[in-house]
């Protein structure tokens, strides 16, 4: 951790200081008065969000911070863990852009480390790219965007040999047979396990990410972060919608889609080859990736293009829709040579 961070004193807000009692009257932090059902700050501690992720998750509220999207936990641990121009943080390749985006903004180096053959854990290299300054490793298992999840026994060793911080990016976790590591969690203090209510649980809009650390972990990015950095209407549909909505008869949709897709892609003509997929989408390499794209769109379908990503020459990435989105997606790519 950074010597400025382990010494800050965390911004102290209206709500901090009242330590309970039957109040009525809240003349402390300057809002409106006039109750129009946003007037109020939201709780900075988000308790009873945490409250009930802790329900969901097994893991008690000390082990888990709540953010405006995984983004936030992940330049958090930037911000935490790496000095600016000194330290470095290693991920591996292709990966999710944002590890790049935010190691840049804060000044860090990051160093990628090509994935290994069929796109597995280069468990060696990563550890070989190495230095006494090396703070973070990320690993993102399903890996956006070629797919493919590393098993939870390769994920604990690295953890077990790597001295620094392990980031576990589990966005695409409910996906994947291959399961979580937050089980394991109490095993490894140096492991922080981001998830996200904006893929499985249908949530994007509402910006929640989550990261699950070790108590001590966890209380340091609480303490950095913005204190109101979840509004208030989002804590509350959140909550709505994780008591509400099971989110768990889309993802076997998606499931079941996604080995319907498994076996008719290979068959259509411009498809090369569709690899393997342990999350809600497809890296499909086609004849030629560009012209695929633009006929994709020209038939009012966007999908992603990854030709221009290491590795992933000659890709595009399919986001897997609805039956029916899927069947056009499939239809599409059938008339196309
Ligand atoms: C989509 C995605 C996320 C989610 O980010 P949010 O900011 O929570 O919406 C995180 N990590 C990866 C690898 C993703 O693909």
């Amino acid at each position: 951790m950074r010597e400025n961070i382990r010494q800050l004193t965390p911004y102290s807000t209206a709500r901090d200081d009242y330590k309970g009692g039957d109040i009525s009257v809240w003349l402390d932090a300057n809002e409106s008065p006039y109750d129009n059902g946003v007037n109020r700050y939201p709780d900075p501690h988000q308790k009873q969000l945490k409250a009930l992720l802790s329900q969901i998750k097994g893991l008690p509220p000390e082990q888990i911070f709540v953010g405006n999207g995984s983004d936030e936990a992940i330049d958090l641990c930037f911000r935490i863990f790496c000095e600016p121009r000194i330290d470095n943080a290693v991920a591996i390749a292709p990966s999710y852009g944002m590890y790049s985006v935010a190691a840049h903004i804060n000044h860090v180096e990051l160093r990628e480390v090509p994935l290994g053959p069929a796109f597995s854990l280069p468990t060696a290299s990563l550890l070989a790219a190495c230095d006494e300054h090396t703070r973070l490793m990320w690993v993102c298992s399903p890996n956006n965007p070629t797919g493919n999840a590393f098993s939870t026994d390769e994920l604990e060793a690295l953890a077990d040999r790597f001295s620094g911080m392990l980031v576990v990016d589990e966005a695409y976790a409910d996906f994947s047979a291959k399961g979580s590591l937050l089980g394991v969690l109490h095993r490894h203090p140096n492991l922080i396990v981001l998830q996200t209510l904006s893929k499985a649980w249908g949530m994007a809009g509402l910006r929640l990410g989550l990261a699950f650390a070790s108590t001590e972990v966890a209380e340091v990015l609480a303490r950095v972060k913005y204190p109101y950095n979840v509004n208030a209407p989002t804590q509350q549909e959140v909550m709505r919608r994780l008591r509400q909505e099971p989110h768990h008869e889309h993802v076997a949709e998606t499931i079941s889609e996604r080995e319907r897709l498994a076996a008719l892609l290979p068959s259509l003509p411009c498809v090369l080859h569709v690899y393997p997929s342990d999350a809600n989408f497809f890296l499909v390499k086609v004849t030629d990736a560009d012209r695929v794209y633009d006929y994709l769109v020209q038939h009012g379908i966007i999908v992603r293009n990854r030709n221009r990503v290491l590795q992933c020459e000659g890709c595009l990435r399919f986001t897997i829709g609805t039956p029916a989105e899927n069947d056009r997606l499939l239809h599409t790519l059938a008339s196309c040579q």
